[in-house]
């Protein structure tokens, strides 16, 4: 069936093909509350193999896992650094205050990124004025930072910086693959880096639910007794986690052709009179500013009116997230679209 509009706005909007949903279908299940559900077990033990850690957790959402992992790592009352743009910060709805009665301490970096100076600045004295810092939260690929990705010796510089000051590090790798696969890493390095970390399934990988949490296998014990207070035991889960298994052995590589259709689509609008500013791509997350007096709402209803669907991330800023379900042909279209629509402001 052909689609009726080219979907830009994000990559969670992948829908399972004919393979996942076969594999949904034949999963073997169980109940995972009892921790009896084979597939779901065996995915824990393939992502945190994967990745080199102890264990592993399987939970509805990335935001669970953030959550999750923020609630195991601090005690009411503690700061947690983060950029100011991070998803646990601006997108998790207070959770880090209501979950943990922590505090987030936000940072400004350029896209997204921190560097370790500034994390040891922000880090606070013992002094009963101050709240203890205890955590630090990376995101790679940075959402609003466009997709960026982290070089390993800043993250090394950061973990550096962590284990002199005693405190945890933990990744929101919601796009983790995305960063693997554009820079030639190796999994493990993140597992010998990071405390904990939290992967999405369901963001380019495919699968329509799940996310996973990696760390050592106390600290995940302690993170599967938070998982059921938040409401996050799910019972025959295989079926999910099955979509998952299915999504890491046949969409991780495939992630390239996704980079290089958001390199298609930012070369395009390089050329466009409407557009300010294009922040170059380095994964599969286009942001582009717009000029004064073009507000976004109205440029995106614009684009919806010929099918292609876009996010405003500001006033002035929209995203392209290209992804498994927008093909080659698709972002062909797209580029010739956006030469061709008459915006105006
Ligand atoms: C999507 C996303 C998450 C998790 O979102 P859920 O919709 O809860 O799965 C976490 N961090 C980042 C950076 C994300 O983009």
């Amino acid at each position: 069936m052909k689609p009726k509009h080219i979907e830009l706005r994000s990559d969670t909007f992948t829908k399972p093909g004919p393979g996942m949903l076969a594999a949904m279908q034949q999963a073997e299940t169980g109940d995972d509350v009892f921790g009896e559900d084979p597939t779901v077990n065996r995915l824990e033990a393939y992502v945190s193999e994967l990745f080199g850690m102890e264990a592993a957790l399987f939970c509805p959402s990335g935001t669970m896992t953030n959550q999750i992992a923020i609630r195991c790592h601090t005690r009411p009352g503690d700061e947690v650094i983060c950029d100011s743009l991070a998803h646990v910060y601006i997108y998790e709805g207070g959770g880090m205050a209501s979950n943990s009665q922590a505090q987030a301490r936000p940072l400004v970096a350029a896209r997204g990124l921190l560097h370790a100076a500034q994390v040891e600045a922000a880090i606070n004295p013992d002094d009963i004025h101050k709240a203890p810092t205890r955590l630090v939260c990376l995101e790679n690929t940075s959402n609003r930072g466009g997709g960026s990705c982290y070089t390993q010796e800043a993250m090394d510089s950061i973990a550096a910086v962590c284990q002199r000051n005693n405190l945890a590090l933990h990744l929101d790798g919601a796009r983790i693959f995305n960063a693997i696969v554009a820079k030639g890493e190796d999994p493990l390095y993140y597992g010998r880096t990071f405390d904990s970390i939290s992967v999405c399934l369901s963001k380019g990988l495919g699968a329509p639910v799940g996310s996973v949490l990696l760390g050592k296998r106390d600290w995940i014990k302690q993170a599967r007794r938070i998982r059921k207070m938040f409401g996050g035991g799910m019972r025959q889960a295989g079926f999910l986690a099955a979509a998952g298994l299915y999504a890491l052995e046949n969409n991780v590589e495939r992630l390239r052709e996704d980079h290089r259709h958001a390199a298609m689509l930012a070369e395009t609008l390089q050329e466009l009179p409407w557009v300010a500013a294009v922040h170059a791509p380095e994964t599969n997350i286009v942001l582009f500013d717009l000029p004064a007096g073009l507000h976004s709402s109205h440029f995106t209803a614009q684009l919806a009116a010929h099918g292609l669907r876009a996010g405003a991330t500001g006033p002035s800023q929209i995203r392209f997230v290209t992804h498994l379900d927008v093909s080659q042909e698709q972002v062909e279209t797209a580029c010739r679209l956006l030469k061709e629509i008459p915006i105006s402001s």
